[in-house]
């Protein structure tokens, strides 16, 4: 099944495995069963209880909590894959200015570590994204899934069972 549309997931997946986004895509889903899974759901429900949350925009994007004073944030158990996190934020702000809204500010929140990481979108990033979301078109609309990574990724990951037999 092909989706015209790409949520942030694609685009975290994109950055962590492509045979994963492609999974994911052709409706293959194992997520509910994976324990670390069910850990995140549990962080991102029990933290920032006083803010907006779970803002979804077009079943595109989900926003994990914005402050009204104009900051989104996405909220993540660890710092292991930060480069698939922080272009998933790139791709609100970016997908956000696509509708007009801009002049927001971005964080990557990591309630377990006590961090936060500020992000933005320059315009170098604006024309990375373009090609982002035609190489992701292309791996979703292919016939072929991508090679397994068989990494240290690949133990965590709920497609393992899958992608090992
Ligand atoms: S097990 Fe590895 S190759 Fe398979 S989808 Fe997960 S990360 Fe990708």
């Amino acid at each position: 099944m092909m989706h015209e549309k790409v949520t942030g997931v694609m685009i975290y997946y994109y950055f962590v495995c492509r045979r994963k986004l492609w999974l994911f895509n052709n409706d293959i889903s194992m997520e509910d069963e994976n324990e670390l899974v069910q850990i995140g759901k549990f962080i991102d429900n029990d933290s920032y209880s006083s803010e907006r949350k779970h803002i979804m925009i077009n079943e595109e994007i989900n926003i994990d909590f914005a402050e009204s004073r104009g900051v989104i944030h996405e909220i993540k158990k660890s710092r292991k894959i930060e480069d698939a996190s922080v272009w998933q934020l790139k791709y609100y702000l970016y997908y956000l200015k696509q509708y007009g809204v801009e002049n927001i500010e971005a964080k990557l929140d990591y309630p377990l570590l006590k961090k936060t990481v500020d992000v933005s979108l320059a315009e170098q990033d604006e024309k990375k994204m373009t090609e982002i979301l035609d190489n992701i078109k292309e791996i979703i609309q292919s016939e072929d899934i991508p090679e397994c990574l068989n990494n240290n990724i690949c133990k965590k990951c709920a497609y393992f069972d899958l992608c090992m037999i």
